[in-house]
């Protein structure tokens, strides 16, 4: 079992946005979610950054984000500012902890080198999934092995890197590794949407663990931060509804007890008005924009609850004391400022 940095008992709720631009109305409705999800089950919030792609990221972004956060009176347990016992908070400090588990998988025999472009991917899997296009298999060895992982990360002789991917045929061919035997399909109970099921072959594929420019990716990052975080609750936007089947599979691949996997809960988009997914540009969304509007945060916060199916009030303490998954919409959630406020 992969346990080198082993999780403690305090159970946590999280709220992980990435910081690629300025936060908006979809991201506040997700970070006001996460932390009445886990004041109701009485575990602690954690603010958590993921910026594994740090090398692209803007630094500015972060402090705009963290200052949006504080405007709008969202409060965390945990976090960057706050400190905690699970730090660091930030994955690009966390990249030690990603390297220990990618070694333990390559022990048993679960990674191989994958030299394909995307083009070339494109051309082989033409049916994409909302992650990208469902890996072929084209690079998967017939038998599985140990890989040199200092050797393997050089370039090959026509100067290309190797992305590293899990090699999910390898994994359910040994039941030792696999506590459960896997068949066709993986499935899990979403805490909204109910049962979710995904076809390993046709809908999940090899995918990567690392990326050939050595990013991390972030189905291996984020299980492993819930994991070592004691994160027993993620609530987090509907887009991710099947990157949860790569996590749990991470989970399951690390060895890990899959009681202890967090329970999911995944939450409609927010829309425009239009029923356009809310584009990142758009500052009339934005919670700068709101705010330069003269918006005041409490207004943000009733609207956002009452989005949320929750009571008509600010006060995030009655939120929490209201809350129910149940209370959810399931379908997307229109944003208007007209209609809001
Ligand atoms: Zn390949």
């Amino acid at each position: 079992m992969w346990n080198l940095f082993s999780n403690s008992k305090k159970n946590s709720g999280r709220f992980a946005p990435t910081p690629t631009g300025a936060l908006h109305i979809g991201n506040a409705y997700t970070a006001l979610l996460a932390i009445i999800s886990a004041k109701s089950y009485g575990y602690q919030s954690i603010l958590r950054v993921d910026d594994l792609d740090v090398r692209s990221l803007p630094q500015a972004c972060l402090q705009g984000q963290l200052y949006d956060l504080a405007w709008l009176g969202l409060e965390f347990d945990e976090g960057l500012i706050e400190g905690g016992p699970h730090a660091p908070y930030r994955q690009s400090a966390r990249f030690h902890i990603y390297e220990s588990a990618v070694k333990y998988l390559n022990q048993k025999g679960l990674l191989y080198p994958c030299y394909c472009s995307r083009k070339e991917i494109a051309a082989f899997a033409p049916h994409a999934q909302d992650e990208g296009f469902v890996y072929p298999g084209t690079c998967r060895p017939k038998q599985a092995s140990i890989l040199d992982l200092d050797k393997v990360r050089q370039p090959r002789e026509d100067g290309r890197l190797p992305a590293l991917r899990f090699n999910t045929h390898a994994f359910r061919a040994s039941p030792a590794l696999a506590k459960k035997s896997y068949h066709r399909c993986i499935i899990y109970r979403d805490l909204v949407y109910g049962f979710q099921s995904a076809h390993l072959d046709n809908e999940i594929g090899d995918f990567v663990i690392q990326r050939k420019d050595g990013v991390y990716a972030y189905q291996l990052a984020c299980a492993v931060d819930d994991y070592t975080q004691s994160c027993s609750l993620v609530a987090r936007g509907a887009d991710l509804i099947t990157s949860t089947h790569r996590q749990r599979l991470m989970f399951d691949a690390l060895g890990l007890n899959l009681n202890e996997c967090p329970e999911y809960a995944h939450v409609a988009l927010v829309v425009d008005e239009t029923g356009e997914r809310l584009a990142k540009r758009n500052r009339s969304i934005q919670l700068k924009g709101l705010r330069e509007q003269g918006i005041k945060p409490a207004q943000v916060r009733a609207s956002l609850s009452r989005s949320l199916g929750g009571p008509d009030t600010d006060q995030i303490d009655e939120m929490v004391k209201a809350f129910s998954w149940k209370q959810l919409p399931t379908t997307a959630v229109p944003w208007s400022l007209h209609n809001s406020f």
